[in-house]
């Protein structure tokens, strides 16, 4: 018997000797099941075997990753804080050299994810460190691999202690949510609010892959829901995906903009 990961989308499923069916992760229209090879699964043990841990900072923030990437290819974010330490999002691999960095580190008393992409692994970090994962309510289905350590919140905002705020934006998922670090005037946002290549703008859609986006008065509420929190940086979900400075101004105009190509017309 062995945990299983779907190689496409990297969540990982429960202990059984034969693979799932199917990833309902993939076969939901904001994700894909890639044309050229199909479904795959991975055995857990295998899969360690074929990568490594790369655990560097990113713009201040120590990320915590595999090479070579793997799945969608997201870095975790290791946060420090007076209440405890967290990991934000979570990736679909952990091994020894993790465990030890982080326990060095402190350990960690919470792990909160965005949206159902980066559940991942997730069972395996809680088991690992023993905290809870925080995860939106409006997303319970898509948990692959159930856990008593798995925790649901319900409403808007959920503070974690020592500055730390989830906040529910929706879009992407309905119960998609960041994480607003006071100290650190960050915004840790996953891919609700992803940060674009030009790092001038972020955006938001419903399918990333799939290229569908969201109706216009979702981004109007999204922006809503972090008009309240100060910020200047935006961690996005990828190594590198971070806006160091104005980060409140670039959603607000960024949120402009989205609304104006989708009603009005394309941007100038
Ligand atoms: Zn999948
Ligand atoms: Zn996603």
């Amino acid at each position: 018997m062995t945990t299983w990961l779907c190689k496409a989308c990297g969540t990982q499923y429960p202990e059984t000797d034969e693979p799932p069916g199917s990833c309902p992760i993939c076969d939901d229209p904001r994700q894909y099941v890639p044309y050229d090879e199909g479904q795959v699964w991975l055995d857990w043990e295998s899969h360690l075997g074929a990568h490594e841990a790369d655990i560097r900072d990113d713009h201040g923030i120590l990320g915590i990753g595999c090479a070579p990437s793997f799945a969608i290819g997201q870095r975790a974010l290791f946060v420090k804080s007076s209440a405890g330490n967290v990991l934000w999002d979570c990736i679909p691999y952990l091994d020894d050299a993790i465990v030890r960095r982080i326990r060095d580190e402190g350990g960690l008393a919470a792990i909160a994810i965005s949206h159902p992409h980066y559940y991942s692994a997730m069972v395996e970090w809680a088991h690992t460190f023993g905290c809870p994962v925080h995860l939106h309510q409006a997303e319970r289905k898509w948990v692959a691999r159930s856990d008593p350590l798995v925790r649901f919140w319900d409403g808007e905002r959920l503070e974690l202690g020592g500055g730390l705020t989830l906040i529910r934006c929706g879009g992407h998922y309905e119960g998609g949510q960041v994480l607003h670090w006071r100290e650190r005037r960050a915004l840790l946002s996953g891919d609700i609010v992803q940060v674009i290549p030009d790092r001038r703008f972020v955006s938001f859609m419903f399918s990333y892959p799939n290229l569908i986006p969201v109706p216009a008065g979702t981004v109007r509420r999204l922006d809503a829901a972090l008009e309240p929190f100060a910020f200047d940086a935006i961690y996005g979900a990828w190594w590198g995906r971070v806006i160091e400075s104005g980060g409140s101004a670039v959603v607000r105009r960024s949120a402009d903009r989205y609304v104006r190509a989708v009603t009005d017309g394309l941007p100038s």
